[in-house]
């Protein structure tokens, strides 16, 4: 070989190096987070009634943690936990109610701005529910600011939850299919006929209207695609969205967000609205199960984890894809007062814990939790205990990059247990319920648990996995210590935070 040859070959070859090496320490990452899904709700966590084989093989390809949690029992506090990096009950995030202003302060770090801070794509598609705007939202124009201004460079959303007004998709700060002959008005009480835009029948004056099912007094305003809903909205006849087409919806977004960036590195949080209420799966996944609606839906959601996972196989970036699958709260069979069928058969969507979605009991926040990088991680069963709020500085640390001061105060750096090269896990992680009703610290297999001011319960997890036994009397000592450390933890931040 000639000289000039060799060095040819040797820059190529060193670049090749170079960039392979790059596009290995920047793997693109998607968390999947499904929305109401319990323990006992994935085939592989010990689901036998349900059949979720995508979900199962996502398991079998990467570590599943038994002991992993979302940081609270309830929609929106747990997102901000995700998101943030902080727990939700420190800034008073319940569920969202509607019209409520976003809940993210646009100076305040995210996780997006994590990812883009290292040089990512960053996209969110599907339910959001940390409110949007200042307060007082106009839907026919701008809707801002949003998530576009929390650390994603793309977003297509469900606004709340898909139970909650408006029933409208919003990409980008505009409403998605947006009519102007047909303006948007959303509200929490009745909207008088002098409004312009489409009216939708009342729930409460228009019964005949309700052909799918009936909810419960909080869902008794617009009713949409049959169904009663919470609050009450005018116009936009174009955007509504159909409710058994959302997963297909959101899962075609996905694909194109994830073409569009396939050959960068990208952050895509996929947030599926399955299977919060009202549970209207499409008509090919219904009967799927002996389980009613519910369990249709949890078919639905696994087929479209299923479609995630082909499509990075599509495009050759599945080796190099960490692909996060989990929950943002615990199991509830009727939600909403919503008729659907849900509870029927010997199904335990929380597996054998006790409580569930609302309440500060292991089924309220341990759920599915699985992580797949087929390029690094080696598949196993992890015992670890982990949270999400820690999976933002976990990521820092990975890429090497500051979280500002004051910010994500309750992340702590887990990489390794979230990539399996060890199972300690988390010193201890707190939990909440909605707000700050309820709220606990796991410190190893114990659990100590503040419920309101003056109620307190302590269990030790290892004997007593399902929270029976309340140990408080029996052992003072660890009482004393836990109580201590629930509260410091409580208080530091507070202090920090307000002060
Ligand atoms: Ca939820």
């Amino acid at each position: 070989m000639q000289k000039n040859n060799l060095l040819i070959v040797l820059i190529v070859s060193s670049l090749c190096f170079f960039a392979c090496d790059q596009a290995e320490e920047k793997p693109n990452v998607i968390i999947f987070y499904s929305d109401d899904i319990g323990y006992g709700d994935i085939g592989v966590y010990g689901a036998d009634l349900i059949k979720t084989p995508n979900i199962d093989k996502l398991a079998s390809e990467g570590i599943r943690f038994t002991d992993g949690h979302c940081a609270a029992s309830t929609c929106s506090p747990s997102r901000y936990a995700l998101l943030t990096g902080e727990m939700g009950f420190r800034k008073k995030v319940g569920v969202q109610p509607v019209n409520a202003p976003l809940s993210i302060q646009p100076t305040q770090f995210t996780i997006g701005k994590l990812f883009q801070q290292a040089g990512y794509q960053t996209g969110i598609i599907g339910k959001w529910h940390l409110g949007l705007g200042n307060g007082d939202i106009n839907w026919n124009k701008e809707i801002k600011p949003g998530p576009n201004e929390v650390g994603f460079d793309y977003s297509f959303i469900i606004p709340s939850s898909n139970d909650r007004s408006p029933f409208v998709y919003v990409e980008n700060h505009k409403v998605y299919n947006y009519d102007p002959n047909d303006p948007i008005t959303v509200s929490r009480v009745p909207i008088p006929d002098s409004i312009a835009g489409t009216s939708y029948p009342d729930a409460i004056k228009n019964p005949e209207s309700i052909t799918v099912y009936q909810g419960d007094a909080g869902h008794q305003c617009s009713v949409i695609n049959g169904v009663g809903r919470i609050g009450y909205m005018k116009g936009g006849k174009k955007a509504l969205w159909k409710d058994t087409n959302i997963g297909d919806d959101l899962v075609k977004k996905a694909k194109t967000f994830i073409t569009k960036n396939e050959d960068d590195p990208f952050f895509l949080l996929l947030t599926s609205n399955d299977i919060h209420a009202p549970r209207l799966p499409h008509p090919r996944f219904k009967g799927a199960t002996t389980l009613g609606y519910r369990g249709d839906n949890i078919v639905q959601l696994d087929w479209c984890v299923g479609e995630i996972m082909k499509v990075l196989k599509q495009k050759g970036i599945e080796k190099n894809t960490i692909l996060i699958f989990s929950s943002d709260n615990g199991p509830v069979y009727i939600d909403g007062g919503y008729q659907d069928g849900s509870g029927k058969g010997n199904h335990k969507a929380a597996g054998i814990y006790r409580g569930g979605k609302y309440d500060i009991y292991e089924g309220g926040t341990r759920v599915p939790f699985i992580i797949r990088w087929p390029s690094k991680i080696k598949p196993k069963v992890s015992p670890a205990l982990v949270s999400q709020v820690d999976l933002l500085a976990s990521f820092a640390a990975y890429f090497n990059e500051e979280i500002p001061i004051e910010a994500a105060l309750d992340s702590r750096n887990y990489w390794d247990t979230f990539m399996g090269k060890d199972d300690l896990g988390a010193e201890y992680i707190l939990e909440q319920a909605n707000t700050d009703n309820a709220i606990a610290i796991r410190k190893g297999s114990m659990k100590y648990i503040n419920i309101q001011d003056e109620r307190y319960e302590m269990y030790d997890l290892k004997v007593d996995p399902q929270e029976r036994n309340n140990v408080i009397e029996e052992r003072p000592k660890l009482t004393k210590e836990l109580h201590k450390d629930l509260m410091m933890l409580r208080k530091i931040h507070l202090n920090a935070l307000y002060d």
